[in-house]
């Protein structure tokens, strides 16, 4: 990719810097220049960041203690002039190592694809649009728009600023926002002093501007540093950190057994040193769980890919578990909980009041009184709707008949509503051209425009609370101006808020002699316009996934900007408390109410209350504190810039990836791609069900190990031949871990996962019944492996062929241990036998490889295997069988007696 020459943007004047780029900020490039350029300067994207190397990666998979051990061992058997056994266990060791390397390869791939669907938008100005595009399609001489919350998409040349605030925390290390402006700097300007510049991959934490791309991809300041951007490709979670370092503290508890057998068989057996060297080997290999990071590892990213299937995007792994514990959830209500289609259902000004008909955004529809059409529009509702329309940024479309917005639906209700009267965006913006404008940021809860024409004007729109403050009068029906009657409007709020409406306020004031506007000339006595009440329904599938929440142990709050009483009868409607109904809405705090509260109070509050509503961030950020406090964990949804504080400290911060601001992306550790509450619930869900797969395949994997373990060591206590070689042990750990236990991380997700309370953090990954049902596996595999063997060798068999058949029956009792352990709690039957084909699969395999090694001359070779007549298989069955059958049975009394306890 070609860049621009280094030029000090900074210096020039904006007019220069245009003229050097070729750019219009007017209409901004036409698609022609912009396809030129693209085709020269290619995409703007970093390069990927690398982490390790496919080389570093592989090797690293030989960094095990058990590597080392193993690899003494093969030095130990050339030394003894055993090449096939040197050359096996070497052999099996590679063999691991391309095995991990690929399955690590490809979580990290799915990872990786993850991350890429995650991308950056940003907003331009092209052919005279404004558009929203993926900021990869930039090209230098575009103009961007910037507002809060984005992430800047490029390095930019500001031209035009207001109170703009960015945060360079990415670039410059500083923690505090920059204020930025744009006129020219020196040359010799410092990188972080250089105020009319805003950065690739910097936030905007306050304002608006507008920038000319100076610099893409590689070229940006940012993308000189990429090495900071590198990701590190680790997948590490908290349980995964757990798991790892019980499996050391497990390797060095066995390296001492092992150990003790040496000291044992050498000086009480008096055996050869090397003999019982391999012993101990044997005993390392047989008891270590090899198999057991890796296979977590594949079932997390599993979850992450099942989860993105559900709409929610994981950008931080822990998440994936966490999600399985989540105790309360905390959501938006525009959106998230509802359908973010506004339609515009009642107008109030001046004391009248107005019913609109239509749904949707097709501007179909008619104004009526108490069931009158009216049949003139009166001047008042006129100035209302005039108002909603002028003060407004989102576009109206109709594609093939069919209509939609661009932009903010809040507004575009507001578009639909005044065409439905007669008022059309062209005529009034031509009538009453926008000067400037004020955009809405939700700390001041209000949007005003300066409009230009014969009788300059500014209006105003927003929460009724912030513009009511404002307001000293108010239009009269003839939209002349008279007194305010506060408590009149407030009556009409709550009536409409009641009804469960979205309402908004509108005031104007006077325009002469503006050119500008800015927070202080609308600070006070403006003239109140009117009311615009809009429905917003809810969405149908939150409803059922808020039930499902319930159901699940998982309470469910409504965390919103909106009003107090709209919030209310929304969640009423939502069935968001359980105890609530439609005629007796849930208690609705306020942030002002939260404000009056001390400290237990609010932590109360914030346990018991279901809605919250004119909720600052700090308040969020507060809310998820005090929840944290009583032992909660916590899902948190925010779109918002100052919604990040929050996001990050919540367990689980969640954004949205419609309406979300870039920043919130950044802070969450889950994306959802819809918007939609109901992937937050999905998402629980596969979490519940990966964090099973991991404690199934868990108690699943262990019985393997203990039970060679304890074949090995009581053959090392009674100095008696090993019913089991290091060679078979490894061979054994290795094709019962990728064939039968890789299995269980497709098992789907069991009905009834959402019925359970959920997963206490704390708790052990294993509880003691499973430890229990783990032990009566190794014993009986023990039982059954030594038991064959000795019978075997009494019956004049050979040493091998013994082996052979205690070899064979961890392969068939781990097969049916597998079938058992399909569910923690159900029968094989109940979850269908077809529903995990791969368990079938795994097992068909399984039976292949174990016949391969007992008939394959080769493979007797290398293994000390030997044939045995088909009779020989029975008994080994037998065993499968009756492994089966107990741990049936355990399973059938425990579901008796938790039923019988339930029930007492
Ligand atoms: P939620 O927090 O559940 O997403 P919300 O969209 O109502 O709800 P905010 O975006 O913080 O929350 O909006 C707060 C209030 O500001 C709204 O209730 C509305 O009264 C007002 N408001 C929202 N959008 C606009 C807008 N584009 N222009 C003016 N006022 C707005």
């Amino acid at each position: 990719m070609q860049n621009l020459p280094e030029k000090h943007w900074h210096h020039q004047p904006p007019a220069e810097v245009i003229g050097l780029l070729e750019a219009n900020p007017q209409q901004g490039l036409d698609a022609a220049a912009v396809q030129a350029r693209q085709a020269s300067f290619g995409p703007n994207a970093l390069p990927t960041a690398k982490g390790r190397g496919p080389l570093l990666r592989f090797l690293l998979q030989f960094n095990q203690v058990l590597v080392y051990i193993l690899l003494v061992a093969t030095a130990i058997k050339l030394a003894v002039g055993a090449w096939t056994d040197a050359s096996v266990i070497f052999g099996v060791i590679f063999l691991n190592a391309v095995i991990g390397f690929i399955q690590e390869g490809k979580a990290l791939g799915a990872l990786e694809a993850l991350a890429r669907a995650l991308t950056t938008e940003a907003t331009v100005l092209r052919g005279g649009q404004r558009q929203r595009i993926d900021a990869r399609a930039l090209v230098p001489g575009d103009i961007v728009l910037l507002a809060s919350g984005d992430k800047v998409p490029a390095d930019l040349r500001l031209l035009e600023v207001r109170e703009l605030r960015v945060d360079e925390a990415a670039l410059t290390g500083e923690s505090l926002p920059v204020e930025k402006r744009a006129e020219p700097l020196p040359t010799d300007t410092v990188l972080a002093d250089r105020r009319n510049m805003a950065y690739s991959s910097t936030l905007v934490h306050y304002g608006t501007a507008t920038g000319v791309v100076v610099a893409i991809g590689k070229g940006t300041e940012i993308g000189r540093i990429s090495e900071l951007l590198a990701h590190t490709n680790v997948l590490a979670t908290p349980l995964t950190r757990r798991i790892t370092r019980f499996s050391h503290w497990l390797m060095w508890a066995i390296l001492s057994l092992a150990a003790l057998s040496f000291a044992v068989g050498t000086l009480v057996h008096g055996q050869s040193a090397v003999e019982m060297f391999l012993a101990a080997v044997a005993l390392a290999v047989a008891m270590i769980p090899e198999g057991l990071v890796v296979v977590l590892t594949i079932t997390l990213a599993i979850g992450v890919s099942r989860m993105a299937k559900r709409n929610a995007i994981i950008r931080h792994l822990p998440a994936v578990e966490t999600l399985g514990s989540t105790t309360v959830i905390c959501s938006d209500k525009t959106g998230t909980l509802t359908r973010n289609e506004m339609t515009v259902q009642r107008l109030w000004a001046a004391g009248l009041g107005a019913e609109v008909s239509g749904v949707g955004y097709e501007p179909q529809g008619a104004l009526s009184q108490a069931g009158q059409a009216l049949a003139e529009l009166p001047p008042a509702l006129e100035e209302l709707l005039r108002t909603g329309l002028l003060c407004n940024d989102a576009v109206l479309r109709e594609d093939g008949g069919s209509w939609r917005i661009e932009g903010d639906p809040t507004e575009g209700a507001l578009l639909v509503a005044a065409r439905k009267a007669g008022l059309h965006e062209a005529g009034q913006a031509a009538a009453h051209p926008r000067l400037d404008a004020l955009a809405f940021e939700s700390q001041h809860q209000y949007m005003a425009t300066l409009h230009g024409g014969a009788q300059p004007v500014v209006y105003m729109k927003g929460a009724v609370e912030a513009v009511l403050a404002r307001c000293d009068c108010a239009i009269g029906p003839d939209a002349a101006s008279q007194p305010l009657d506060a408590d009149a409007v407030q009556a009409e709020v709550e009536a409409m808020a009641r009804l469960g409406l979205r309402v908004l306020a509108f005031a104007r004031r006077s325009g002469a002699g503006l050119a500008r506007i800015g927070h202080g000339e609308v600070g006070s006595g403006l003239e109140f316009v009117g009311l615009q009440g809009m429905i917003d329904p809810p969405r149908a599938e939150a409803v059922r996934a808020v039930q499902a929440c319930h159901t699940a142990g998982i309470r469910v709050k409504m965390i919103t900007g909106d009003h107090a009483v709209t919030a209310a009868a929304i969640a009423a409607e939502i069935g968001l408390d359980p105890r609530a109904s439609r005629e007796r809405p849930p208690r609705a705090l306020s942030g002002r109410q939260l404000e009056a509260l001390d400290e237990a109070a609010f932590e109360a509050a914030a346990a018991e209350t279901a809605v919250f509503a004119r909720v600052t961030p700090e308040q969020k950020l507060r809310l998820v504190q005090a929840l944290q406090a009583r032992g909660e964990v916590v899902a948190m949804t925010g779109d918002g810039v100052n919604d990040a504080p929050a996001l990050k400290r919540a367990n689980i911060g969640v954004a949205m990836g419609i309406t979300g601001t870039e920043v919130s992306k950044e802070a969450a550790a889950m994306v959802l791609t819809d918007d939609n509450f109901a992937s937050i619930e999905a998402a629980v869900e596969e979490g519940r069900g990966v964090f099973d797969n991991i404690v199934k395949f868990i108690s699943w994997i262990l019985p393997t190990n203990a039970g060679q373990g304890l074949v090995i060591i009581a053959a090392i206590l009674a100095a008696q031949p090993l019913p089991i070689l290091p060679v078979q042990a490894l061979w054994i750990n290795m094709t019962t871990a990728v064939l039968l236990g890789l299995t269980l991380c497709f098992e789907p997700r069991e009905a009834g996962i959402m019925l359970r309370p959920p997963r206490r953090p704390d708790a052990p990954i294993l509880n003691w019944e499973l430890v229990l049902r783990i032990l009566i596996v190794g014993v009986m595999l023990m039982l059954g492996a030594t038991v064959l063997f000795h019978h075997a060798l009494a019956r004049g068999l050979t040493e091998s062929e013994a082996r052979t058949i205690a070899l064979a029956v961890f392969a068939v009792g781990q097969s049916f241990y597998l079938l058992n352990m399909r569910s923690l709690r159900h029968s094989m039957w109940k979850l269908g036998l077809m529903s995990n084909p791969w368990i079938w699969v795994g097992i068909a395999a399984m039976m292949g490889s174990q016949l391969l090694v007992t008939y394959v001359p080769v493979m007797n070779t290398m293994f000390h295997t030997a044939p045995i007549a088909a009779s020989e298989w029975l008994p080994v069955l037998a065993v499968g069988l009756a492994i089966h059958l107990v741990v049936g049975a355990e399973k059938l009394l425990r579901k008796t007696l938790e039923a019988r306890a339930a029930a007492g």
